[in-house]
């Protein structure tokens, strides 16, 4: 779309050592309003320039916060926080006019943003270290945890607000100044963020964003004065990031895809199980990544559970996500509702049962927008397209195992390992599978185990490339190098020069 036709849509721009601008780019992407279908903004791709910029602003912002005690940044994140709390409806309510989930889900997000500042909150306790006292010799002996520098968060386009708010809180906390690059889909919730910072009290330059796609993210990862990538995403990109960050020299976490499977074993409240696949499979449109895809249905329970699954997923609530009865809302884009309904058809062609097909959906007084409904498979089989790849839409696969064993030998064969659930009322089964299972994050009884913001945030094999897990303990790891001191002083120096390695006496 051209700006000179369409002088009265908002452009979103870059925001860079503590005012919004314009930037160097004449590149724009249109962002939708998923609901309606329309274009509801235009959001500006950033250059290797505005990157520079922004790394530049927060690389001379980077000495003094650093130098801030950590108390005096915990009281700008207090201060955010109760921003945040005056402003939750207006985050929630950005978040739905681009990415379409339904507003009280996207007020859910926000809440769980914010618990990461409230742990932010408590940083100086957080960074408070070990000493031993006397080693030897009159020798003390601690650590330090230390600040990176300049850091990046690259994050995806399902959780505009939380997922950034999993990085910087942790980040600026720690006395790191920040770049994010946000989704170019849905990019306004970042500048209300960046708003609220400075109305905090956060010094300019500390929190930057660059609008952008692949163009911003290669110069992030090429800056020299980038110090650590965190990124959110797919996971061809989560590798792309990881490889590409480390090859640069820095610390990179890189969260990827997902193929979540929930199992229901025969003893399980089906009611209960019912509920959780129908909230964790088609909830947000499915557009989670701990939103469960797969339904593990062990001996004999998916004769009762498929025609439950299927009666409910033919009467979701299927509206704009600001209507109050709202139970889930569109796609992203035009492009993610035809590649959804492309694996729908794919699952067809290679055999599964298309028990309950939401394409063709249409919302009344809304039929331009991305709505896909329900939908619901049984009999896949480990080696069709929709077991294997990440579908990121509602649509939710059953296959049939005989027992537990085979179904924990199924979700450990699988590439993905974000998320796992397992529905039960046996303590021994529920023990087991939370030991045997090669997952991160594990829910027994609980559908989308999303950790706590004082526990950390990841998955195993290629749902993640790195080291660290997001926030909680972990996130300090990440944003922080350790260091070690031994200090003594002169009055308890021993003569002369020692040749032999130091040992405690
Ligand atoms: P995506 O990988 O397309 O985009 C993520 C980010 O990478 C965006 O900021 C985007 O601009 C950038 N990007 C896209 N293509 C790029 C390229 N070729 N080179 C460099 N950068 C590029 O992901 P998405 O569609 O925005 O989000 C959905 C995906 O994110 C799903 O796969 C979902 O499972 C995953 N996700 C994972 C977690 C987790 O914690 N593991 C959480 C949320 C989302």
């Amino acid at each position: 779309m051209n700006i000179a036709e369409n002088r009265q849509i908002a452009e979103i721009h870059h925001y860079i050592g503590g005012t919004v601008r314009q930037g160097a780019s004449a590149r724009f992407a249109d962002v939708f309003n998923p609901a309606t279908g329309d274009v509801a903004a235009r959001v500006a791709l950033g250059t290797a320039q505005d990157v520079s910029d922004a790394v530049a602003a927060a690389k001379a912002a980077f000495p003094a916060w650093a130098d801030t005690p950590p108390l005096r940044r915990a009281r700008i994140l207090f201060k955010f926080k109760e921003l945040l709390d005056k402003h939750h409806d207006d985050l929630a309510a950005l978040i739905t006019r681009e990415h379409g989930k339904v507003f009280s889900d996207a007020k859910g997000e926000v809440t769980r943003g914010i618990e990461v500042v409230e742990f932010a909150c408590g940083i100086p306790n957080l960074l408070k270290t070990d000493f031993t006292d006397n080693v030897g010799g009159g020798i003390d002996n601690w650590n330090l945890r230390q600040p990176l520098g300049v850091v990046a968060g690259i994050t995806p386009f399902n959780f505009p607000v939380m997922v950034p708010m999993w990085m910087f809180p942790v980040a600026l906390a720690c006395g790191n100044t920040f770049v994010l690059k946000p989704s170019e889909r849905d990019p306004s919730p970042s500048l209300l963020i960046a708003d609220l910072l400075k109305q905090a009290g956060l010094p300019d330059g500390v929190f930057n964003v660059v609008q952008g796609d692949k163009a911003a993210v290669d110069a992030l990862l090429a800056h020299p004065d980038v110090q650590a990538l965190s990124f959110v995403g797919s996971t061809p990109i989560a590798e792309y990031i990881y490889t590409e960050g480390t090859k640069h020299g820095k610390r990179v976490q890189a969260l990827g895809g997902a193929k979540n499977h929930l199992v229901v074993m025969p003893d399980a409240d089906l009611d209960q199980a019912v509920d959780a696949l129908v909230g964790a499979a088609y909830g947000s449109a499915g557009e989670r990544c701990m939103a469960i895809s797969v339904a593990v249905a062990v001996g004999d329970v998916a004769d009762k559970l498929v025609p439950r699954l299927a009666d409910r997923a033919a009467t979701l609530k299927i509206r704009n996500g600001m209507e109050a009865d709202a139970e889930m809302g569109p796609l992203v884009t035009g492009a993610h509702k035809a590649k959804v309904e492309g694996y729908i058809e794919k699952g067809v062609q290679e055999g599964a049962t298309l028990v309950t097909d939401g394409r063709g959906h249409k919302v009344d007084g809304h039929e331009k927008g991305f709505y896909v409904g329900g939908t619901l498979f049984d009999h896949v089989t480990p080696d069709m397209t929709i077991y294997k790849e990440e579908i990121f839409g509602p649509v939710l696969s059953v296959v049939r195992v005989h027992d537990f064993a085979e179904a924990v030998a199924l979700i450990n064969a699988h590439e993905y390992g974000n998320g796992v659930s397992c529905y039960t009322s046996d303590g021994g089964i529920a023990r087991a599978f939370a030991r045997q299972i090669q997952v991160g994050m594990v829910g027994i009884n609980v559908p989308i185990p999303v950790p706590m913001a004082w526990h950390s945030f990841g998955g195993w094999k290629r749902s993640l490339f790195g080291d660290h897990h997001a926030y909680g303990e972990e996130g300090v790891r990440f944003y922080t190098r350790y260091k070690s001191v031994m200090q003594r002083w002169p009055d308890s120096i021993a003569k002369g020069a020692e040749f032999t390695m130091p040992v405690a006496k």
